[in-house]
């Protein structure tokens, strides 16, 4: 039995992880399930795998999960320091699936022990990518990806020479304001960014994926992942999401992975690798299909883009100030108190500010470090907030 743990098990990756556990229960013993708010849940799921531990990540909800779990047999916990206790437990394989920085210190803590970590949290990659590999590296551990484009990408590796690889293309949906007049943009509610045309996604990647912070990020995960340099990584919108990333060689060879859009997919071959296993996804039918379309993103409408490869020449600890201020942005997007279009306007002031104004984006890359430069960001961007946007 592999013994295995879920980071984030209550949300949508999580879930879908779940989907695939439960269907072949006696080949995994479960050690810690992770979530949040959503405390019937995580019990529930505990229950029915019989982990050995659960844990909220806020203390306030731990009266409600040791209730739901009372006399089940299962452990209880609270806190940020439960959720790195159990990801110091032994495991074989642990999904990273918190969203946001917060995946970064249990991620780590997994990789110590040793365990194989299917990344599905990119943003530990975009705010520490070489302290995650130094790490897999250090204690003999694996990171697999679990984003549909770098696993994708992942796969069209699979027996080639990284040094044959011309460039690597990561498609986008182009999210729900694709076909959207540019000048409406900025009265884009939050109910209408967070409802995606392909993918059935957490809300906060969702509305990333309408403003392309998420492929933003995802570029530099490609980055940060495979290791090439920028100008080999292109972005390419393909409203269909079927073809999720294409491989391009120094033979004109470009290699396509094509598949449902289906987290399942990316979690079920992170979940079998290096074997390739039955999962239970839509096969696609081509000829139903019909035709796909592809085009160039617009800069304008998506300007974290840019954003991103300037991170990426900047280097540093940059990624995490980049992706501190989206997520505050984001918060402030969310709870209401700016418009769509600022969150781009927000993650730029603070991006130019930090340049100008840190040295410690150039000092070692450690968990502290890159803790402070998050805060320092979204600190920054609650002040370009309050100063007004526009
Ligand atoms: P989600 O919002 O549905 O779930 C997030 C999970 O993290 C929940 O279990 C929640 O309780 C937990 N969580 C939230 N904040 C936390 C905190 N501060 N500390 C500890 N736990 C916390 O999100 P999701 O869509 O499942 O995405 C999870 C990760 O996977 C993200 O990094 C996202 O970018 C990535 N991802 C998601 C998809 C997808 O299809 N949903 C695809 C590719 C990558
Ligand atoms: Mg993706």
């Amino acid at each position: 039995m592999r013994k295995i743990s879920i980071f984030g098990a209550t949300g949508s990756i999580g879930q879908s992880t779940i989907d695939l556990i439960r269907r072949d229960p006696a080949a995994y013993d479960v050690v810690a399930l992770t979530g949040g708010g959503n405390i019937a849940q995580l019990a529930r799921d505990a229950i029915a795998l019989n982990a050995d531990l659960a844990v909220t990540a806020y203390d306030e909800n731990l009266p409600q999960l040791r209730d739901a779990l009372a006399d089940s047999g299962v452990a209880v916990a609270a806190g940020q320091a439960a959720l790195i206790e159990a990801a110091a437990r032994p495991a074989d394989w642990v999904m990273s699936a918190i969203v946001g920085a917060a995946g970064l210190a249990p991620g780590l803590k997994a990789l110590e022990q040793g365990a194989t970590l299917a990344l599905a949290n990119k943003e530990s990659l975009v705010c520490a990518g070489k302290l995650l590999l130094e790490t897999a590296a250090r204690y003999g551990a694996r990171l697999l990806p679990v984003d549909s484009e770098h696993s994708a990408v992942f796969q069209g590796l699979v027996g080639e020479d990284i040094e044959a690889v011309e460039r690597i293309i990561i498609t986008a949906s182009g999210g729900a304001f694709r076909d959207w007049p540019l000048a409406d943009l900025k009265n884009a509610t939050l109910a209408q960014a967070s409802s995606h045309p392909n993918w059935d996604m957490g809300q906060r990647i969702t509305i990333d994926s309408a403003s392309m912070f998420n492929k933003a990020l995802e570029v530099i995960e490609t980055r940060e992942y495979f290791g090439v340099s920028p100008d080999r990584i292109e972005v390419l919108v393909h409203p269909e999401s079927m073809v999720h990333a294409l491989v391009g060689f120094n033979d004109g060879a470009l290699m396509a992975h094509l598949g449902a859009p289906d987290m399942r997919h990316a979690i079920g071959y992170a979940l079998h690798w290096p074997q390739r296993r039955d999962l239970p996804v839509a096969r696609l039918d081509l000829a139903a299909i019909g035709q796909l379309n592809f085009a160039e993103p617009d800069p304008i409408r998506y300007p974290a883009l840019a954003q991103a490869y300037a991170v990426m020449e900047r280097g540093g600890m940059m990624g995490a100030a980049f992706n501190g201020a989206k997520e505050r942005a984001l918060d402030l997007f969310i709870a209401g108190r700016i418009g769509f279009t600022d969150m781009a306007e927000i993650t730029a002031r603070v991006l130019d500010q930090i340049e100008t104004q840190s040295g410690l984006i150039d000092s070692a890359m450690t968990l502290d470090n890159v803790s402070r430069i998050d805060h320092i960001a979204r600190n920054a961007a609650d002040a370009a907030a309050a100063t007004g946007i526009r």
